[in-house]
């Protein structure tokens, strides 16, 4: 660059030099030329202390392979190009200096960078413009973190933080849905504990309370990762077992089943003992919606009550 471009470009760079945007010029070999006031006050280099300094070598933090490519691919095709902080949080990490109730600890940028074309038509300089965008980043990263909350929130049953029945049914829906498209095996589990209305009257609505979040815990601590449990109603459950046959879903009933069967409740200085009774069904390419496979299972629950309570029954088919 000739010393007039030089002293043309100072005035620009005066101006530069006091606007809230991080400002750095630097030569075809990564060495600063330019260093503005908001580049001193957050990193805290004074331009003498920087100017002729490789600024990879300065920042280490600083992606040299992505960041070298970029400025390669903006020199070669004399053309600007941009990175927001969502592709990458920054270039090089500044502080931030928001208030004690801010989450983040680092300064969010955008980056824009600009070749600069001397009078010879070369690109022999780029300029590198930060935006700090920590603001709108935060803002967003915490909209989208209290939507996340309020997603699960949607989904979980509060009593027993298991899924809630809506989330639960669509769950079993995609199920069904993957099983019509691609086959394979699934089953269905419902259950109900055994005479609750009897644990309510005897014991009160709290001691009930604790026994259905006690069949909850047991049941997650059942449950293999790809399972899906629900509560389905007041003390009633699902649970959707992928890639499981009937014999599968037969050894998870019934070690479900003498896990609960064992498993007093402690109330007040008394002991609450209770069962479950649970109806299986493998799902089948004659089942024609997620409703029916729930019927089926429901009605291999109800032959388990019929039949005294506190086992576990496969649903037979029709044909
Ligand atoms: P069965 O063996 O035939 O299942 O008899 P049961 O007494 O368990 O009969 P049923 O399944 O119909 O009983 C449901 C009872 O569960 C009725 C209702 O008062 C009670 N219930 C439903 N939701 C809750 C709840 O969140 N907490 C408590 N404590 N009780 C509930
Ligand atoms: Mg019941
Ligand atoms: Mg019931």
């Amino acid at each position: 660059m000739s010393a007039a471009d030089i002293k043309e470009l100072h005035w620009l760079f005066d101006i530069l030099q006091h606007i809230d945007v991080g400002m750095v010029v630097i030569d075809r070999k990564y060495r600063i030329k330019v260093w503005n006031s908001f580049m001193e006050n957050h990193s805290g280099m004074v331009p003498e202390k920087v100017i002729g300094k490789s600024l990879l070598e300065l920042f280490p933090e600083i992606q040299v392979d992505w960041f070298k490519a970029k400025v390669e691919s903006a020199a070669l095709l004399n053309n600007r190009t941009f990175t927001i902080w969502e592709q990458r949080p920054y270039l090089i990490r500044f502080n931030t200096y928001q208030p004690i109730t801010g989450i983040e600890d680092h300064m969010f940028q955008n980056i824009t960078i600009i070749p600069l074309v001397s009078a010879t038509g070369d690109v022999e300089d780029i300029a590198i413009i930060i935006y700090d965008v920590t603001d709108v980043a935060s803002n967003k990263r915490q909209l989208q973190a209290a939507n996340l909350n309020l997603q699960a929130l949607s989904r979980t049953d509060r009593l027993t933080q298991l899924n809630n029945r809506g989330f639960w049914e669509e769950m079993l829906n995609k199920e069904f849905a993957r099983f019509k498209r691609y086959g394979g095996v699934s089953s269905l589990i419902m259950f109900d504990i055994d005479h609750f209305k009897k644990v309510n009257d005897t014991y009160g609505h709290q001691a009930g309370d604790k026994v259905i979040q006690t069949v909850a815990q047991t049941l997650r601590n059942n449950l293999r990762s790809t399972d899906i449990g629900g509560r389905y109603g007041g003390e009633e459950f699902g649970v959707i077992l992928p890639d499981t046959n009937t014999d599968g879903a037969k050894i998870f009933a019934e070690r479900l089943r003498t896990t609960v069967e064992n498993l007093p409740v402690q109330h007040e200085d008394k002991e609450i003992r209770f069962t479950i009774s649970l109806g299986i069904s493998e799902l089948d390419t004659g089942c024609p919606n997620a409703k029916h496979w729930i019927e089926q299972s429901d009605k291999a629950l109800y032959e388990s009550k019929h039949a005294g309570r506190n086992r576990s029954t496969v649903f037979i088919g029709n044909d």
